[in-house]
This record gives C-alpha cells, structure tokens and sequence, in this order.
C-alpha cells in the first residue's frame, strides 16, 4: 500500500486563518483504522487550539474533534470495525491503554491521552486516521451532521448529567448555545425538571422547543431570585465569568455546580455560602468511548437532534466567524 495525500485545511501560525494544506499518511498501524471524513463540528476549543491560547498547538494545525465518517482502510488487528461502516471520533484519538483509568473504562481521565488534534491532524480533513478503539460507531437513526456534535458537546454535558441528576431533579443549564442546546434536550430525557439560563432574552423560545420547562434571564436578579433554593443541580456551559454567589444561591442544600465550558480564568467562591449551603463544585472532562456510544442510543431512543447549520469545508474560514462571534445557531458542521 502506498502512502496517501491528505486534503485538509491548517492554520499555519498562531492568529493565522485556515488554510488549504495537505500531508502525506504513512503505513497503518495494526489497531488503527482510517476514515474517509465526511462532517466535522466545530467547537470553541479549535479557535483556542488555533490562536495557541492554551499554549499546546503545534503548527501547520489541523482543527476538528467532532469528525463522522466512514471506515476506509482497517488495520490488521482490528476485528470490531467494518470497512464501510459509519464512525465518529471526539476529542481522543487514543490513550495510553494501561493506566488505572484505561483499565477502568474511564478512558476520558488517562494522562496520556493522545488529543484528536494536537497528537495528530484533526478532522478538518478529507481522511482521519485514529486508533480503532475511538472510532466509535453511530447508530443508523442518527444523521452523521447531528451526531458529529455530540461527539465533543454533547458528551461534554452528557456525562455530568448523567452523573448527577435523578428522575424528578430540577437543573439549571447555563448558557443555551452548541453545549446548553444539547444540555436542555439531554436533561428533559433524563426526566428532569429544566430551567434554562442565559443573557439571551431571544433564546426564550428555542429554550422552550428544545424541552426547557423555564427560562431565566440571568441579567434580570428578580429572576434569579425566585431560583433561590431550588436546584439540585447547575450545569455551566457558558463561558463568561458568572456572579458566582447568585448562582450559588440557587442551588438547594447539597447541590452541585458543575463547570463544563467555564471561564478561562480562575473562578473565585464564596467560602461561607458553600459551606453553609454544603454545596459540591465539580467539573467534567468529556466522557470515555463507552458512554459515548450510549449517549448515541440514549440520543436516538429519545430524538435528541443537535441543531446545526452545515457549511462546506472550502468556506471553512466563515463558519469559524460564525463560531467566533457566536452568530452559529447552534453548532456549525463542515461538509466534505
Ligand atoms: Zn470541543
Ligand atoms: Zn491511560
């Protein structure tokens, strides 16, 4: 076999635009597959991987970890994929395979994971290769533009509300874009009882179609104040610092708060109010290839559909405007 050409679209330096830009791929690993990309999400972190915000990206950079596609070519130690079959890839490409958290399922938590985007090229990209344990297959109700999303946002929120919340529970989602879209619809299936939060007046109504029993305008306190006391758990998918103590203070006692999207800066809490409320303050970090495939089912059994707007990879450069400025209603996917 020889090596193949790679079409796909990298940032050449930090602040730089995307690209058109190829690579060469070299033999296949036995438990690696290749897969022909045929939609990619796009997710805040890629502009900040982009920009070297987090001070990690390492250039020419491909974006994308939310790739859906087809399985091309399989290595020779790979017995659960078919060539053919449809997979998604999220933000791993891999991981250690020997840690505690490896042996444990919990794949998300390794410290030697290997990023879709940084340990390699992302899925902005005609062909992914990935190691085949994180291709994960998408079930037939699910398109591949729906599915691609969920494959970072969507586990992102996912996860912690599968963690916390029961039948019955009353959740605060925060922030009602690419992440709190999917939140709402997520928690609503889970049977709970769901407020959604945002500045946004407008969003109101797309709140309520996507399954939101309320809505709250976080910049109206006469609002937040009649949360007081109420939830059992907050879900914070924004990404402004918040007034951490008025959202607190709608938590009942032993609630938790976890941050999924968060502010990039350190968050400052109030010491007493956490105590005398016996709060939790957590956060989450994706979810392993296992729960993945079950949000898939979980998605397709109660038709959570992500909202998004498909763009052509070739225009690529509007899509991460759109991103950027966050005009995207809700999550953009490049077509190949
Ligand atoms: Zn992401
Ligand atoms: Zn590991």
């Amino acid at each position: 076999m020889g090596n193949n050409v790679v079409t796909a679209f990298a940032a050449m330096k930090a602040g730089g635009p995307l690209e058109p830009w190829s690579f060469e791929s070299s033999a296949l690993g036995s438990d690696e597959v290749d897969i022909d990309v045929t939609h990619c999400g796009v997710c805040h972190t890629d502009l900040h991987l982009m920009n070297n915000d987090f001070g990690i990206t390492a250039y020419p950079f491909v974006p994308g970890h939310e790739a859906v596609g087809v399985v091309k070519a399989i290595g020779s130690g790979v017995t659960h994929l078919r060539s053919g079959q449809r997979v998604g890839v999220g933000w791993q490409r891999g991981t250690c395979g020997e840690c505690e958290w490896c042996g444990s399922g919990l794949q998300n938590l390794c410290a030697k994971s290997r990023p879709t985007c940084l340990a390699g090229y992302g899925g902005f990209a005609k062909s992914l290769r990935v190691d085949s344990y994180f291709a994960i297959p998408v079930p037939d109700a699910l398109g591949s533009a729906v599915a691609a999303p969920m494959l970072c946002a969507g586990i992102t929120v996912y996860s912690p509300l599968r963690r916390y919340l029961g039948p019955g529970s009353r959740v605060g989602i925060v922030g009602i874009g690419g992440l709190g879209h999917l939140a709402i619809q997520f928690a609503r299936a889970m049977g709970a009882e769901v407020t959604a939060i945002s500045t946004t007046q407008d969003k109101a109504a797309e709140a309520t179609r996507f399954g939101a029993h309320h809505f709250v305008n976080s910049t109206d306190p006469e609002q937040m104040k009649k949360l007081a006391g109420s939830l059992h758990v907050l879900v914070d998918t924004a990404t402004a610092n918040l007034d951490w103590s008025a959202y607190l203070a709608t938590l009942r006692q032993n609630g938790v708060f976890c941050i999924v999207g968060g502010p990039q800066g350190p968050v400052v809490l109030p010491v007493l109010q956490m105590i005398f409320g016996q709060y939790t303050f957590a956060a989450s970090m994706i979810g392993p290839p296992s729960e993945i495939e079950e949000m898939f089912r979980f998605a397709a059994l109660h038709n959570i559909r992500t909202a998004v707007e498909e763009i052509p990879l070739d225009q690529v450069n509007s899509a991460m405007d759109k991103v950027r400025t966050n005009k995207a209603r809700y999550r953009m996917v490049l077509t190949m």
